[in-house]
């Protein structure tokens, strides 16, 4: 039995992990989309590095598209077999995936109509809407809790791992010539007391364990923090007289602050101002959410034993271009939140562009945002921003909120991993590679098991400790097909 890392390997994007079996069966954990570099990442997420229909069973940890993008172009390829997953998964997929089958689409569209690509083969887009929604007939909604067999001899089990709605820690367990071998992946692996979700669960015994390490070699700022500097920074706005712009991912962080604000105007601590949610993404997604109470925590079901948590007094979510429009011209103390997170693209841009030259505005960033986005140049403050292809001068203020985070940070992945017995092996996966390499140096200093950060395709041993098997590299420019033939 062995298993092969062929994504998020000393890298974030593309989580992907395959098991396979002395029997043959091939378990996929996760199906992510590369993002990053454009050509590099398009490449990659065109082509498998293994046959997609000899794959067994694919097991999915959440619908965040890192993880999940994948599954259309697999089932394309011709992967036949099922996609397990918790059911509040399984939902945001089926929106998460069309979402970005349209921005697949929208991609190609643009690429073929450049005037000096004329003449060119035209690119077909990796998947569809149509392609989307088809894939969605091989998900399989499973309960948390409760064990369910992938094949003879596998078993596997879903655990909460409180990062987003839905999300689950694996528990794969496996026969194998009269060795049972336990395997755990956290998938993302959430925080203790984030809004809404039941906290993470443990593993209690694994042989291996395949962590994430996105914040690996980092701290947060406590998550009771959040609603407290939510709150002063919509406060000192009002009193100016100005707007609250928030950029916020669809998924989890804009419920996260419709929950805060919702308890926030409840308890007065905020005056009661409108709050539009302006994103249709955002939109659907908390549609979903309102379905699956099953993943809220006890606070939330205690708060909101009546009510619903994610609609209130002046909370409104606009729908159509024309009343997105429409906020242009309002002139009162008002919170819009929009997306895409990183204000790469969706209407949060025209929300930017109407309201950053205005010093009584303020922008308020509550996620990450990566180099070279126009979030991060927000972030930075440079005195002049590009929307748009237009430069526009930066007057609003600008507040940062660093308690908001969906991911357990160095301390509380230690935390997790701590109490785990019997660990032969961990694997990092899903950081990147300074922050993988310095949790991998800190777990090696508690001398309790082995330890490897994997590079992209290795593989290892599990029927003998997780050592790493040896593949002959061919000597570079001894590749070539004609050098057999000499
Ligand atoms: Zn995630
Ligand atoms: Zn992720």
């Amino acid at each position: 039995m062995k298993i092969t890392f062929y994504g998020a390997a000393r890298a974030v994007t593309g989580s992907k992990h395959l098991v396979e079996t002395s029997s043959g069966k091939r378990i996929l954990m996760d199906c992510g989309f590369f993002q990053g570099r454009r050509k590099e990442s398009a490449e990659k997420n065109r082509n498998f590095p293994f046959d997609p229909s000899s794959v067994s069973s694919v097991i999915l940890s959440h619908a965040h598209i890192d993880h999940s993008g994948s599954i259309p172009t697999l089932i394309k390829k011709g992967y036949k077999g099922d996609v397990f997953t918790t059911f509040a998964t399984r939902d945001l997929c089926n929106t998460m995936l069309q979402d970005s089958g349209h921005i697949q689409e929208t991609d190609a569209r643009y690429f073929n109509k450049r005037p000096y690509l004329k003449g060119l083969q035209p690119i077909e887009p990796l998947y569809t809407v149509e392609d989307a929604i088809k894939s969605m007939e091989h998900f399989r909604g499973v309960n948390f809790h409760q064990p369910f067999w992938l094949h003879r001899d596998i078993q596997a089990e879903f655990l909460v791992a409180g990062h987003v709605l839905g999300s689950a820690l694996t528990k794969l367990t496996i026969r194998e010539d009269d060795q049972i071998i336990k395997i755990g992946f956290t998938g993302d692996l959430g925080r203790k007391g984030l809004p809404i979700l039941r906290d993470p669960e443990y593993f209690d015994d694994l042989d291996y364990l395949i962590t994430e390490s996105t914040y690996g070699d980092r701290l947060h700022d406590p998550i009771e923090d959040s609603k407290v500097q939510l709150a002063k920074a919509i406060n000192r706005t009002v009193k100016r007289g100005g707007k609250i712009i928030i950029p916020a991912f669809s998924l989890e962080r804009t419920q996260e602050l419709v929950y805060d604000l919702h308890i926030l105007t409840d308890q007065k601590e905020i005056p009661e101002i409108p709050i539009y949610i302006d994103s249709p993404l955002s939109t659907n997604i908390t549609q979903i959410f309102k379905m699956h109470p099953e993943c809220y925590d006890k606070e939330t079901h205690e708060t909101f034993t009546r009510e619903n948590p994610f609609g209130f007094g002046k909370l409104k979510y606009t729908h159509s271009a024309e009343e997105s429009k429409k906020l242009n011209e309002v002139r009162q103390p008002c919170v819009i939140i929009s997306a895409s997170g990183m204000c790469e693209a969706g209407r949060i841009r025209h929300h930017l562009r109407n309201n950053i030259t205005d010093p009584k505005n303020t922008i308020l960033i509550v996620g990450f945002m990566a180099e070279n986005t126009l979030g991060r140049k927000i972030v930075e403050q440079n005195r002049f921003i590009k929307i748009f292809d237009k430069m526009y001068p930066l007057r609003a203020e600008v507040a940062v909120l660093n308690s908001f985070s969906a991911h357990a940070d160095r301390d509380e992945l230690l935390g997790f991993i701590k109490p785990i017995k019997n660990l032969k092996k961990v694997f990092i996966v899903h950081g990147e590679e300074g922050q993988a390499m310095a949790l991998a140096n800190t777990l090696r200093e508690w001398k309790k098991f082995k330890v490897e950060v994997p590079a992209e395709g290795d593989s290892f041993d599990l029927m003998n400790n997780g050592e790493k098997i040896e593949t002959e590299e061919i000597p570079v420019g001894k590749k070539s097909s004609n050098y057999d033939l000499k």
